[in-house]
């Protein structure tokens, strides 16, 4: 069982109100409390983490190599390669007609497009 402890106190000495930074005090620094001010804390993010453990994940982040980055992906592809598959046989089956009246109509157009070559081809050997 964890005990519940605010992550705001207020410090008598400084005058100011302070937040706990759970990131820092798991990173092992010296102190885990900072001033509760918009410099070194992003209100926009949740106020979990101080400004500079954001920064340091956001670099993090940014630092990852593009190889690690497709590794993820591929990965995430393999992990749902069955259920993709199964959904797109699902899709298939219930928009049959549709796609393969969309399929004919491509064939037609194709045919005619390759039909009006033949008859210039034609044109420009006898002319
Ligand atoms: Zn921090």
């Amino acid at each position: 069982m964890t005990l519940l402890r605010s992550t705001v106190r207020y410090n008598r000495r400084e005058g100011v109100w302070e937040m706990r930074c759970a990131s820092c005090a798991s990173a092992g620094q010296t102190t885990a409390w900072w001033e509760l001010s918009t410099d070194l804390w992003d209100p926009s993010s949740g106020l979990l983490k101080c400004r500079a453990c954001l920064n340091l994940a956001k670099r993090l982040r940014r630092r990852q190599s593009a190889e690690e980055r497709r590794a993820k992906q591929r990965a995430y592809y393999r992990d749902h390669r069955a259920e993709r598959l199964a959904w797109r046989h699902a899709y298939h089956a219930a928009n049959k007609e549709r796609i393969n009246a969309e399929r004919r109509a491509k064939y037609a157009a194709a045919k005619e497009q390759r039909a009006h070559a033949e008859t210039l081809w034609e044109l420009a050997a006898d002319g």
